[in-house]
């Protein structure tokens, strides 16, 4: 059992990195990747501590890019090198657009009668990047929701009277940005998307697979069995690497849990295979490229 798709207090999970490689540990899982929005401030030490229990680790992030005026495009990236000079900085860019953004949230928010200030904000946060989760959760524990979908549906949610806006890469920037690093672009959870059919979802990710896709989420802890089958057949259909993982987000959403989704999730270990697969062909492809020699029995990658 593996899980592909997780958070950590690095951006909006509750659990820290080394907590939830512990947990992984304690559920029997075999690999586990760590997918924060827009930060890998949580991959170092999640690997540190995989790499010290002996788990198989991925590198990871999950990069929310511009999509429609009601929602982001969700994409992941696998076997990012987080050291990699562009992509650093590209997302030293995305932090700042976050910060300058999340004051004027909080102005907004005075003016509708939510009288809550920053620093309720990044308590909620626990150090870990601020997002608008945060916000929710400071909301309702000051008494102004009652739920995280009434602060986001009343106030905060894209559309929303107290939302403000922030930079975000496009689709084919954040794909370009995953592909500069060395990593594996993904599609998250397409259903969030709302395409009115599966032909759409089908043009989609032809044109995203042009940009330099190569996989689809198709087990996500809130797909009906016919939307796995379906996403399934796509990603054959098309060629792509078959991804999934549960979002687990620890208490901050608390139904899903690690490895298993609502219950009865069990992702096959031959995901993470096929994934390692992709990531190692892409290594050697770009040694290739760049004129390296490539040996049986080294360079190791
Ligand atoms: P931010 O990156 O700070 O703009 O926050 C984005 C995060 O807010 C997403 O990754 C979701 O976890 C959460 N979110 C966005 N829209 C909603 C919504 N309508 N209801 C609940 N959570 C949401
Ligand atoms: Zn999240
Ligand atoms: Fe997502
Ligand atoms: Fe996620």
């Amino acid at each position: 059992m593996i899980d592909l798709h997780t958070h950590t207090t690095a951006s909006d999970g509750s659990l820290s990195p080394e907590e939830l490689i512990s947990l992984a540990r304690e559920i029997g899982l075999s690999g586990i990747a760590v997918t924060d929005h827009d930060t890998t401030d949580g991959v170092a030490p999640a690997r540190a501590e995989a790499e010290r229990i002996g788990m198989l680790f991925v590198p990871g992030i999950e990069i929310s890019a511009e999509y429609t005026e009601h929602g982001t495009m969700h994409i992941l990236g696998y076997f990012i090198d987080e050291k990699n000079g562009y992509f650093e900085e590209t997302l030293l860019f995305l932090k700042e657009s976050r910060r300058e953004r999340n004051p004027k949230m909080i102005t907004l928010l005075n003016e509708a009668g939510v009288d809550i200030t920053m620093d309720d904000v990044v308590e909620e946060a626990g150090g870990g990047q601020v997002g608008r989760p945060h916000f929710a959760r400071a909301m309702i524990r000051k008494g102004f929701c009652a739920s995280t979908s009434e602060a986001f549906d009343k106030y905060i949610a894209k559309g929303a009277p107290c939302y403000v806006n922030k930079d975000r890469l496009t689709p084919k920037d954040s794909i370009d940005l995953i592909r500069r690093a060395g990593g594996v672009p993904v599609l998250a959870h397409p259903k969030t998307l709302k395409l009115p059919g599966q032909k759409d979802l089908k043009s989609l990710l032809k044109d995203l697979v042009k940009k330099g896709l190569m996989g689809l989420e198709c087990y996500y802890f809130s797909n009906s069995k016919e939307e796995e089958a379906n996403s399934l057949a796509l990603a054959r259909e098309l060629g792509l690497l078959i991804v999934g993982g549960t979002d687990f987000h620890g208490k901050n959403k608390p139904k899903v849990r690690l490895g298993v989704g609502l219950g009865n999730m069990n992702i096959p270990d031959e995901v993470l295979d096929n994934l390692f697969g992709a990531h190692k062909k892409l290594t050697i492809d770009s040694m290739v490229e760049k004129g390296k020699e490539i040996r049986p029995d080294g360079p190791k990658i």
